[in-house]
């Protein structure tokens, strides 16, 4: 099999403390690369990490849709729901931000505990090796919400460039972007804690920002929510797209931001 040593990224809709971080998936990667190695794919005999599905996606047992997605269910009813779901989600991010280009390989899986050899995480995550990114919706993540969200990110690789979102975008920017298209409640800040948000603009790391339990990342995500929102209050969102392309240009994102 062929040896892989691209560095790979997550992220995740679903906040928890047994997702994935990039230096989890980074090491994941690597033993999954080692099994790879020296296993051939017919012989997979244990879980698999999200990286290593969006690297072998394309061989493993799924039904393409009409509109490209995959997806491990046979029921038609379940493939136009899908089918739909995607075209949503599309359409939400095309009435915030504009168009959108990113084609990432978008996968419903059914199982929660993902497909084939693949262990996914059940709400939604997405993958990045290099230019390709996946999106894996699980069955809880089956929302315009979470499609919406994680198609936002694969949106922001497209735009600003895999190694420039990895080195230079920070984490909740990432997140509070994503979040614009994420309409979850649970993710709206009360009152209170809406006076201390920009707290959030510290967590610039995956392993800053989703560190904590479970109501820390959720406020942490609600906080990104609502430090994003009112950026865009003032610098308007259909520019979001033209200050990615300038940090893929080389600007920095100090510059970038810049209201
Ligand atoms: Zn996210």
């Amino acid at each position: 099999m062929v040896l892989w040593s691209v560095a790979s990224s997550a992220t995740s809709a679903f906040t928890g403390q047994n997702m994935c971080s990039s230096n989890h998936a980074k090491r994941s990667l690597l033993i999954a690369t080692f099994t790879l190695a020296v296993a051939p794919a017919s012989t997979f005999a244990f879980a698999l990490p999200g990286p290593t599905a969006c690297l072998l996606v394309d061989v493993a047992d799924l039904h393409t849709l009409p509109d490209g997605s995959l997806t491990d269910s046979g029921s038609e009813a379940d493939q136009q729901a899908y089918v739909q779901l995607a075209r949503d989600a599309r359409a939400r991010i095309e009435d915030t931000f504009g168009a959108v280009e990113s084609k990432p390989i978008l996968v419903f899986f059914n199982h929660p505990d993902g497909f084939g050899p693949f262990r996914l995480n059940a709400y939604g995550s997405t993958q990045f090796i290099g230019s390709r990114a996946c999106v894996m919706v699980g069955p809880k993540g089956q929302s315009v919400d979470v499609v919406a969200h994680e198609l936002m990110h694969a949106e922001i690789h497209h735009r600003v460039g895999y190694l420039k979102r990895f080195l230079q975008l920070p984490t909740w920017f990432d997140e509070g972007v994503a979040m614009q298209v994420d309409y979850r409640t649970r993710y709206s800040l009360s009152p209170q804690d809406s006076q201390t948000a920009d707290y959030v603009r510290d967590l610039t790391t995956f392993s800053s920002f989703f560190k904590g339990d479970e109501q820390a990342v959720v406020r942490n995500y609600a906080s990104a929510k609502q430090v994003v929102a009112s950026w865009l209050s003032k610098v308007g969102t259909t520019s979001l797209y033209a200050r990615l392309q300038r940090l893929k240009n080389g600007e920095s994102f100090d510059e970038i931001v810049t209201e």
